[in-house]
């Protein structure tokens, strides 16, 4: 069966050379087993025939028999002709059109012969007509044996060469029949029969040739599993094997700091979130296995405090800790953060990024090599090698998309075994794209905010609105409050985005004179961008021009508005993040989206969504429904969420998580792969492995 699935795909009836080639350049078909794996994307049912009287240009797509009555060719330009035919079943009569290939078209079609024509109606000059129908010899298809009908992706060039859906269609039925043997079996019979599964080899006869939506339905249901099933186990057997290599830093107990902090220099009661997310943190940390916790929160969440906290308990057990930001100024921030509520306390807090230089730089090296330091705040100065720890047992990651894989791989070297890692993100990501994505890292969801926070109130205008727009933003600065106004330079190197950012910063001076402006892009100097930053937060300016450089992280209680330009050419989770800069301080305040009068349904969709509703989770979802997995913010790392056959991760979110349910049971009770009862799971995965450039990756 494997030699046969192997095979050429030129040696299949109907391939040949040429079209061979066309087949592996635009599908990347090589193989009889590459077509079988290609989907169909949709289905139409054929079951049912309708007489032309009953069709009517509302309905799908529908199939009526009958016969050709004779042909009108015009002319519509020297090289355009249209060809139309009239088609009756006796009922009624209607029109078959075709504006390309009419030539091949006319002489292939007789008047007098029966026909089965498949199409979208639609009406012209009161009559109903297809066009580009598809047409079968009636004689040739039997109905009853056409069921659904697949359609298969094709693209341009092949569509030239006559690699129509039908053609991928045919094909892969002469694969099928040629197929005397079953395909083999990948998954074992305990998972099968308990999850009423069909079999491989059925779900994939059934998937190109179902009869019925049902057909479909358990077909897909089969193949979506065992897809995401195999993802998940590769992920999970990673993790499972990764963690048998490595111990992990027992940290047994809670002690005198954490009490003391806990007890002295805590102010507030924390979130029934903020609890749950530490007793979870704790439990790793005392597990004996690394931690490896993703931590989602939107911002203001209270992250921080809970990274604090574990960072506490490494300290109370003898340990060093580091926390790292994607900037100097959110490294700094950090570090004021960090060192107002340890005030009192005897812990030695300090700071590393690229500015710390010299001497400086050097006692604070040697601080952490001797383990007088037992925080350190910093950027990815951190990872630098000559930066060694004395011991260092917990490391905290800030808004995980700016660190990849590979740069928390660095981290381990920095001490005996790897030091338990907790990622912090706002980015809201789906559980179930979290799960395919960090599979490797547990998820913990801080899901509430802390008390008497006022939700930011989100506002849509329409930019000839601009008036009361600023009069509106003068009056809150009067009040003492300040505001970002923010311009979509999507892409920092479109100078065009960025003229857009100066002209409009030249124009707000002029309609703001009596405030002081900070402005802030991507082009500019790290040195530069920094100052004007900390003009703003420092309080003296009042407005920060900007792009979505400001969109992580920068902690300013005191702004109260963000108005975002030309809203419509933001991505969902890219609005909401921006609107978290506000709303930070007790003050009520605003986000104001502002757009032209014209607006797609799709852009008007998100506008409401995003007026609706504060919850970053939602609008986390309905990005991905609304997108897909492939534009959501830190997902470009890693290939395994488009590299999906059949699945679809913004879809398929229960399937994922049966998948995944049933991966953990497997890694979980098998932890060297050497019962022979998963044998046959461990060599597909093996196979997988092998095959895919994106699993090989993490493994
Ligand atoms: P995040 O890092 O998730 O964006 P922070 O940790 O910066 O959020 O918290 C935002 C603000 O809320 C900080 O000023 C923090 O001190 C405060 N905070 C955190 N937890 C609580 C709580 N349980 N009750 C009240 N205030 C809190
Ligand atoms: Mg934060």
């Amino acid at each position: 069966m494997a030699d046969f699935l192997q095979q050429d795909i030129m040696y299949l009836p109907g391939v040949g050379p040429r079209r061979k080639e066309i087949l592996s350049k635009e599908l990347g078909i090589n193989t009889f087993g590459d077509l079988l794996e290609r989907y169909p994307y949709k289905y139409v049912d054929r079951t049912k025939v309708y007489t032309i009287d009953t069709v009517s240009p509302d309905m799908a797509f529908v199939q009526v028999i009958g016969e050709i009555l004779s042909f009108e060719m015009t002319t519509i330009s020297p090289r355009k002709k249209r060809l139309v035919a009239h088609f009756t079943d006796g009922t009624g009569v209607c029109d078959l059109v075709w504006f390309n290939s009419v030539n091949y078209v006319r002489e292939n079609l007789h008047p007098r012969k029966k026909y089965v024509v498949f199409g979208k109606p639609g009406v012209f000059n009161g009559r109903i007509q297809f066009s580009h129908p598809d047409i079968d010899d009636a004689d040739k298809i039997q109905l009853n044996d056409m069921g659904m009908q697949p359609y298969y992706t094709t693209t341009e060039k092949m569509k030239k060469a006559g690699l129509t859906s039908r053609s991928i269609e045919r094909l892969t039925k002469t694969l099928l029949a040629k197929m005397s043997t079953p395909l083999s079996e990948t998954l074992p019979p305990f998972i099968t029969e308990r999850l009423h599964l069909i079999s491989r080899d059925d779900a994939v006869r059934l998937i190109h040739y179902p009869k019925t939506t049902d057909d479909v339905r358990r077909a897909e249901m089969r193949l979506k599993f065992e897809e995401l099933f195999y993802v998940q186990l590769n992920i999970l057997r990673y993790a499972s094997d990764h963690r048998r290599k490595y111990r992990g830093y027992i940290f047994q107990h809670v002690g005198q700091q954490f009490n003391w902090f806990y007890s002295h220099n805590l102010h507030f009661e924390l979130t029934g979130a903020q609890k749950r997310v530490m007793h979870e943190i704790r439990a790793d940390m005392r597990s004996g296995r690394q931690m490896n916790r993703l931590l989602q929160g939107d911002v203001g969440s209270g992250k921080t405090l809970v990274a604090l906290m574990s960072m506490l308990i490494a300290i109370d057990n003898g340990y060093q800790a580091c926390i790292m930001a994607p900037t100097e100024i959110l490294a700094e921030q950090h570090l004021q953060t960090i060192r107002t509520f340890l005030r009192g306390m005897d812990i030695s807090v300090e700071l590393l990024t690229g500015i710390v230089k010299g001497k400086r730089r050097q006692e604070v090296l040697d601080g952490l090599i001797s383990g007088r330091v037992s925080i350190l705040v910093g950027t990815h100065a951190i990872i630098e090698d000559n930066v060694q720890f004395n011991r260092l047992g917990l490391a905290v990651i800030d808004e995980q998309h700016r660190f990849g894989v590979a740069q928390r791989a660095r981290l381990w070297t920095k001490s005996e075994n790897p030091p338990h890692i907790l990622v912090m993100t706002a980015t809201p990501i789906p559980r179930t794209l979290a799960m395919t994505i960090y599979g490797d890292l547990d998820v913990s969801v801080i899901d509430e905010l802390p008390p008497g926070r006022k939700p930011v109130v989100t506002i849509h205008k329409y930019d000839d609105q601009m008036t009361s727009l600023y009069s509106g933003i003068r009056n809150q600065i009067l009040k003492g409050r300040q505001v970002y106004i923010v311009y979509p330079v999507i892409k920092e190197s479109e100078k065009s985005d960025l003229k857009n950012l100066e002209q409009g910063y030249e124009g707000l001076l002029d309609v703001f004179p009596q405030f002081r402006l900070s402005k802030v892009h991507g082009k500019m100097k790290d040195k530069e961008k920094e100052a004007e930053m900390e003009k703003f937060v420092s309080g003296e300016t009042q407005i920060l021009v900007a792009t979505t450089v400001i969109e992580v992280g920068v902690n300013v209680p005191n702004a109260s508005v963000m108005v975002i330009l030309d809203a419509q050419r933001f991505g969902l989770s890219q609005l909401h993040q921006l609107r978290g800069r506000v709303g930070r301080g007790a003050d009520q305040s605003f986000c104001i989206l502002v757009t032209k009068r014209q607006l797609t349904k799709e852009t008007r969709r998100r506008i409401d969504i995003m007026c609706d509703t504060n919850d970053g989770f939602q609008i986390a979802e309905a990005d991905l429904k609304l997108r897909g997995p492939g534009d959501l913010e830190g997902t470009q790392q890693s290939g395994i969420a488009f590299d999906l056959k059949i699945a679809n991760i913004a879809k398929d979110g229960q399937i994922v998580q049966m998948a995944r349910d049933e991966a953990q049971k497997i890694v979980d009770t098998d932890p060297t792969c050497s019962s022979p009862e998963y044998q046959i799971l461990w060599d597909r995965l093996k196979v997988l492995r092998n095959t895919n450039i994106n699993w090989a990756a993490i493994s």
